[in-house]
């Protein structure tokens, strides 16, 4: 299926990584967020990891020029979608707000188009059941940071088309990306298996059996992770964590899911991690991951 055109709903952490990620590959896309701020610090940002690239010799000069331009903002999606052949949702992690915006995605997005969803654990088969294309509904799981990260985990939900699997499958190979495809069920396998590591990291904060930077150094220097389970928390987004395990805890049945209670205080509280400048770590606009400043959580 050849694909020009596509579009981009949620212009936060993950939209604006797969925008970049898109248009450097020489898609037109449509970056769309129902918030203008959002847009321009996404094109900000796009802006600032092309010319890390360029920095280090990854792209030219030109494609970054080439890149920005293949990138059209909008705050409504009615405008946004109407070329489309594939729209890639990576609003909020939050059920109601994905129904509705899959509602309005099929009535605007030409009936041939693709719609995926680039949720954490949110059910396809469910999101696909307020469409009248469910198997043209498939998730396309992209990780954070989107242009370095090379996975894109494929959910296939119950009535998910075996064409439009190979197609996504096809299309994320020619994204430079490695996909790998799994089975609707609560969290898929990335966030199945690797919110409960965080969860249980948090838990070990809370119930005082070691502090942020202790947790951190063990499974950084002892299990060989790049970063600490409390830093990857801030990352991702600590309001993202509550979600995914709230869909993990409900979805599954099992206890053993449950969000630790500080999680959901820091939430409540407002501190979601980089997003909103602190988390278990606070950050400032210079500090690198060498000078991590614990909070007080
Ligand atoms: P985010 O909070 O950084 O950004 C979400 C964006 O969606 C915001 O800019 C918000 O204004 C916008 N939005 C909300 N409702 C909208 C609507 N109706 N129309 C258009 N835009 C709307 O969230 P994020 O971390 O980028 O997560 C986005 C999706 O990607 C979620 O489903 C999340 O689970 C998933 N995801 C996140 C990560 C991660 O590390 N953060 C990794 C993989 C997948």
């Amino acid at each position: 299926m050849f694909m020009e055109h596509v579009s981009i709903i949620g212009a936060g952490t993950m939209g604006n990584g797969i925008a970049h990620v898109f248009a450097l590959n020489g898609f037109k896309v449509a970056l769309i967020d129902v918030n203008q701020t959002q847009l321009d610090k996404a094109l900000a940002t796009i802006a600032k990891n092309l010319d890390r690239q360029v920095a280090k010799g990854i792209i030219t000069e030109e494609k970054k020029m080439g890149t920005l331009q293949n990138i059209i903002t909008h705050t409504g999606i009615e405008k946004g979608v109407q070329e489309a052949a594939l729209v890639v949702e990576a609003a909020t992690e939050n059920i109601a707000i994905k129904l509705q915006l899959f509602q309005q995605l099929d009535t605007f997005v030409p009936a041939n188009a693709i719609l995926a969803s680039n949720t954490s654990s949110i059910s396809i088969t469910k999101i696909a059941s307020v469409t009248k294309r469910p198997g043209k509904v498939i998730g396309m799981h992209f990780m954070n940071p989107v242009p370095v990260m090379k996975l894109v985990e494929i959910i296939n939900g119950y009535d998910t088309h075996p064409d439009v699997s190979n197609t996504i499958i096809a299309l994320s190979t020619q994204l430079g990306k490695t996909p790998c495809v799994v089975n609707d069920y609560p969290g898929f396998i990335a966030n199945r298996i690797l919110m409960p590591m965080i969860n249980e990291a948090i838990y070990s904060l809370y119930e005082g059996v070691a502090d942020v930077e202790a947790i951190d150094t063990i499974m950084k220097l002892g299990m060989a992770h790049p970063m600490g389970p409390l830093q990857l928390a801030d990352f991702i987004g600590l309001d993202v964590c509550l979600s995914i395990l709230e869909v993990l805890h409900k979805g599954l049945g099992n206890p053993k899911y449950a969000p630790c209670p500080l999680l959901i205080n820091m939430v409540t509280a407002g501190k979601l991690g980089v997003k909103s400048g602190e988390g278990f770590y606070v950050y400032t606009a210079t500090a690198g991951n060498k000078d991590l400043v614990v909070s007080n959580h």
